[in-house]
């Protein structure tokens, strides 16, 4: 470590999913830099404690307290602090002992831990775009008030970030969300209707957790980040344009206002947007492989099918709409994908569910923070009585 940059303390949220393990690797890599002080999981703990036996965090939390004890005891002989159930989750959240949270919980279930570290003053590295969908006024509005940055990790997202550098003072006229169009570009709803959850969890670029993994199947991935990008950049709806980019090397794209173009590009790994957002606003030596253009030989674009892929639809009608459709869509969205992933509905009842949730619940213009956690509760109920889960 050297004395002009400390060591910033990290706590990942989610550090046992896809994201949480690829922070991990960049931690590694830069021990001088960084240190874990706080890793979470849901229920594998068995990755949890093998993740603290080699980072020695100041506090793990195991979020299912039937793993409690098995965690508590593999760790006895350390002196890591041991927490367990939702609500310990929060309160982690709130302690002084990190400077910067990775919120790479997936779904709603990462909003709350995020809004209590930006009430803390935390930096937030945000993976979670859920956060954003459900409630981005409100996160946007305690993260000016707190001085908060929120960097963005996802990839779209930090290439926006990466090109607006050194742009304050200039407005932007678009940006042009580049998306992958998942395995099943070019295909139609006759071929969609026979989707099994193997293929559907089969990415052809990047390699994911299954609820995101099945969102960029859908394109409800893209819709979500339209949404996550109006809050990130201050955008209206009209300024956001998807691309249909299967090469995924652009990660995304401003246009400024005298019409220039600036890209950000690079091989499809999720490590290079992470180590960026921890490391912001300096960029960090690695040893990730390098984009080789003579191997890359098209980069190609094209319109989303939104006809095909009626979610990006739905979340367009939501990012115009606003108020608390977002987070009516997002609740449903996770009802249908959780269902889809236990074999419960189809690949197409998916929308279904989710166009008549949007339809069903109580639509309100100005949501508080309360009536977000209200309308998410009804839309899980709606959607789930839909399936009959
Ligand atoms: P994942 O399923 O691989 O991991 C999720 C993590 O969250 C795990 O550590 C799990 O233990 C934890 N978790 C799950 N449910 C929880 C709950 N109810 N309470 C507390 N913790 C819970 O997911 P992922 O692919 O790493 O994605 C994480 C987030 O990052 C998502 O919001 C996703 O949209 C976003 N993101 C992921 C990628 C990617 O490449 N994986 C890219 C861009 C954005
Ligand atoms: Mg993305």
């Amino acid at each position: 470590m050297n004395a002009e940059t400390p060591q910033k303390r990290i706590a990942i949220f989610g550090s046992t999913g896809s994201i949480g393990t690829q922070a991990l690797e960049v931690i590694a890599a830069n021990p001088g830099l960084f240190s874990a002080e706080v890793l979470t999981a849901h229920h594998n703990d068995e990755l949890l404690v093998q993740q603290a036996l080699q980072f020695n965090p100041n506090i793990v939390v195991i979020v299912d307290e039937k793993k409690y004890q098995k965690v508590k005891q593999a760790l006895a002989h350390t002196d890591i602090k041991v927490f367990s159930g939702e609500k310990s989750l929060e309160e982690v959240a709130s302690m002084d002992c990190f400077d910067l949270m990775l919120a790479a919980i997936v779904g709603y279930a990462g909003l709350k831990p995020t809004l209590c570290a930006i009430n803390k003053g935390k930096v937030i590295a945000l993976a979670n775009k859920e956060t954003l969908v459900v409630a981005g006024d409100i996160i946007m509005r305690k993260a000016v008030e707190n001085r908060v940055p929120i960097i963005p990790v996802d990839s779209e997202h930090s290439a926006i970030f990466q090109c607006l550098v050194g742009e304050t003072r200039n407005k932007i006229e678009k940006v042009l969300l580049t998306a992958s169009g998942g395995p099943f570009l070019g295909r139609k709803p006759n071929y969609l209707v026979n989707v099994k959850r193997e293929h559907a969890l089969q990415h052809p670029n990047w390699s994911m957790g299954a609820k995101i993994t099945i969102d960029s199947a859908t394109l409800m991935n893209k819709g979500l980040e339209m949404i996550e990008a109006k809050w990130l950049f201050n955008l209206k709806p009209e300024q956001i344009q998807v691309v249909v980019h299967p090469q995924s090397i652009i990660h995304s794209m401003v246009q400024f206002e005298d019409g220039s173009i600036k890209a950000q590009m690079g091989l499809p790994d999720m490590k290079l947007p992470i180590q960026y957002a921890l490391a912001f606003p300096r960029r960090i030596p690695n040893q990730f492989p390098r984009a080789d253009f003579k191997k890359i030989n098209t980069l190609s674009f094209e319109e989303p099918d939104i006809k095909t892929f009626r979610n990006l639809a739905l979340a367009m009608d939501a990012l115009q709409k606003g108020g608390n459709l977002p987070c009516i869509m997002n609740a449903a969205n996770e009802v249908a994908v959780f269902a889809f992933l236990h074999n419960r509905i189809s690949f197409l009842d998916m929308t279904d569910v989710i166009e008549k949730t949007m339809a069903g619940v109580s639509f309100i213009a100005n949501p508080t923070l309360e009536e977000y956690f209200e309308s998410d509760g009804e839309a899980r109920n709606f959607a789930a009585d839909i399936i009959k889960l």
